[in-house]
């Protein structure tokens, strides 16, 4: 076919917009609509975007937990069996897990398919465990089951699932007691388990990060999807009726994904994601800042471009039409492409696109644009966490001591993409400012999801 040449000035006309838009964020006013719809989301049910929903949990691990218990973490992506084995004050003794990603057939099907294949792992990793972890005469093993969707909680061992989020849309299991599901399952399975606790993921790393460190008070995630889980004071939840716990505290799942503002930087590439995806109108911020959708957004501008500009030749190629054909990794790694003639993006152009002959100035906008995706997607989590630390009233030195604050960090988008993390730890910094900087402190929880949820599982143990 003729191979026209590129409309240099259409990639200008459509970069530049995009670019403006993306980089004009009023940073301090979206922290202030999280803060806001924060205390809206406590006031009443329904009171806000933000469900902030009630954990059950008043109490984070103390470091005196003993014995063996199991954690099973569903993600966005992947789901881990774990076996922690605490030893009291001398921590954790020994830890063990495996991993495996979740078929994608299984995450539109049934509730049964779905639990079944789970259940089912979780039966293959006792089979094989040693005779040393086998429990006294008539002690069942006790899990912690850690689920990364909305639910809301009955109890902390109970909960109804709202809606599915990321890639997940099974009809069937939603208002369905999840872990009843699991519990059925596990039945059907043959796996002798009970379910002591079940856990958001921002919940267990909140757990796990506080079982080492006694300063964290916020756990974000940042993976296939996000999200945020604080402690709050049980007076500053006016929708909570009843006798307010003995600890005076409550742990909050804000599922901060679903955050919505005027203020938040939408462009016509994230409407267009948002009416084509499974759950259109729901999770914007989530569709702004996660794992799951940062490389789509990329695949959406490259579109544009190849469409009304021919930046790769006569027509738009086939691949590059394929919805999220581009992921985040893929992404990441043409963003930390250092070779003096971007050979990586390169490389990933051609393997998964099918796009070769790209001239050094056409990759060079593609690392480019990562690099406005990225930015914008670290600067809004980062205005996220102020307005966690805002509602907290920790966000201001205080004259004298400044508590510290330390928030637990987790997912594989803040663990792998460099330029991500540090542009969201930089931004938290600006924002701050230097003095208080000093007293807040982000760490990576690694695995603090599957961890938290085994330690909440020992300090809810029926046999305590
Ligand atoms: P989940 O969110 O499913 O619990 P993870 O926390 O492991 O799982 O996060 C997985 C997500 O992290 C992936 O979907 C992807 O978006 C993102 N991710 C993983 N590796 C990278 C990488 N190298 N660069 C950027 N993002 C990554
Ligand atoms: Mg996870």
């Amino acid at each position: 076919s003729m191979h026209s040449s590129i409309m240099w000035f259409k990639v200008e006309e459509i970069y530049n917009e995009f670019e403006h838009k993306c980089g004009i964020i009023k940073l301090k006013e979206v922290a202030d609509a999280m803060t806001m719809e924060m205390h809206a989301g406590l006031a009443c049910e329904d009171g806000s975007k933000l469900k902030m929903l009630n954990t059950h949990l008043n109490n984070l691990p103390t470091s005196d937990e003993e014995g063996v218990y199991y954690a099973l973490d569903l993600g966005g992506t992947n789901f881990r069996v774990l076996r922690v084995q605490l030893a009291g004050k001398s921590g954790i003794k020994s830890q063990e897990f495996v991993e495996a990603s979740i078929p994608p057939h299984l995450m539109v099907g049934t509730s049964q398919a779905l639990f079944d294949y789970i259940a089912a792992e979780l039966a293959k990793f006792v089979n094989n465990e040693s005779d040393k972890f086998h429990l006294p005469k008539g002690r069942r093993r006790e899990l912690g089951f850690t689920f990364s969707f909305p639910v809301m909680q009955t109890s902390i061992a109970s909960g109804t699932l709202i809606r599915w989020t990321k890639g997940f849309s099974i009809d069937d299991a939603v208002g369905q007691d999840v872990v009843a599901e699991l519990t059925q399952a596990m039945k059907r399975q043959g796996v002798d388990m009970h379910v002591s606790a079940l856990v958001n993921d921002t919940v267990g790393t909140l757990a796990g990060g506080r079982y080492d460190n006694n300063d964290v008070a916020i756990a974000v995630i940042l993976g296939t999807g996000t999200n945020a889980a604080y402690v709050e004071r049980a007076e500053s939840i006016p929708k909570c009726h009843g006798p307010p716990p003995k600890s005076g505290e409550m742990v909050i799942n804000m599922e901060w994904g679903n955050f919505m503002s005027k203020h938040l930087p939408l462009t016509s590439y994230d409407s267009s994601l948002d009416a084509e995806s499974l759950n259109p109108g729901e999770q914007i911020y989530e569709k702004m800042i996660s794992g799951m959708y940062l490389g789509e957004i990329l695949r959406r501008v490259l579109c544009r471009m190849a469409d009304e500009a021919a930046l790769f030749g006569d027509t738009v190629p086939s691949k590059l039409k394929t919805p999220f054909v581009l992921s985040t990794p893929e992404m990441s790694a043409m963003h930390h492409d250092t070779s003096h003639d971007l050979q990586v993006v390169r490389d990933k152009l051609k393997d998964i696109l099918e796009i070769s002959n790209t001239s050094l100035k056409t990759r060079k906008l593609i690392v480019n644009l990562c690099n406005i995706i990225a930015t914008r997607g670290a600067r809004l989590a980062a205005a996220g966490i102020l307005g966690i630390l805002k509602k907290m009233k920790r966000d201001t030195a205080k004259k004298g001591e400044t508590p510290k604050t330390v928030i637990a960090m987790d997912g594989g988008l803040y663990e792998h993409y460099t330029e991500y993390r540090t542009c969201m730890e930089n931004t938290l910094h600006e924002l701050v400012g230097d003095e208080l900087s000093e007293h807040i402190k982000l760490v990576h929880s690694n695995d603090g999801s599957g961890i938290g949820a085994a330690l909440l599982a020992a300090s809810h143990s029926r046999y305590l």
